[in-house]
């Protein structure tokens, strides 16, 4: 398997890791969600996509391509993740709970 290289492509940046993706303050605070009324509000798709926050677009070792990561809050935990959209059914996966955040807007989608 060819390892992606990540300034041929121009498009995307290296990281040895997800946790060395830099995350502003700002970012953590647009993506913020407080519970009670929001909390059902998250638990429907399309509302939930108003709180997650573009990153950018990163390769990590070892892999082929790279993919679009995005800072998102658990609903469940509270928890502020960063990932990519998994593929099959489009998905992210909280780090904190590892619950499945399913996401209907194709916007999120790596095409
Ligand atoms: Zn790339
Ligand atoms: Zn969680």
């Amino acid at each position: 398997m060819q390892e992606h290289d990540s300034e041929a492509c121009g498009k995307c940046t290296f990281v040895a890791g997800v946790d060395f993706i830099v995350v502003t303050p700002q970012q953590r605070r647009d993506c913020e969600v407080s519970f009670g009324t929001q909390f059902k509000a998250w638990l429907r798709l399309v509302d939930l996509e108003d709180y997650i926050v573009r990153l950018g677009t990163f390769t990590l070792p070892r892999w082929p391509g790279h993919a679009t990561f995005w800072l998102f809050q658990c609903p469940r935990c509270g928890q502020q993740s960063i990932d990519h959209v998994h593929s099959n059914r489009p998905r992210f996966t909280c780090s904190g709970c590892e619950s499945w955040l399913y996401v209907a807007n194709k916007r999120f989608l790596d095409t």
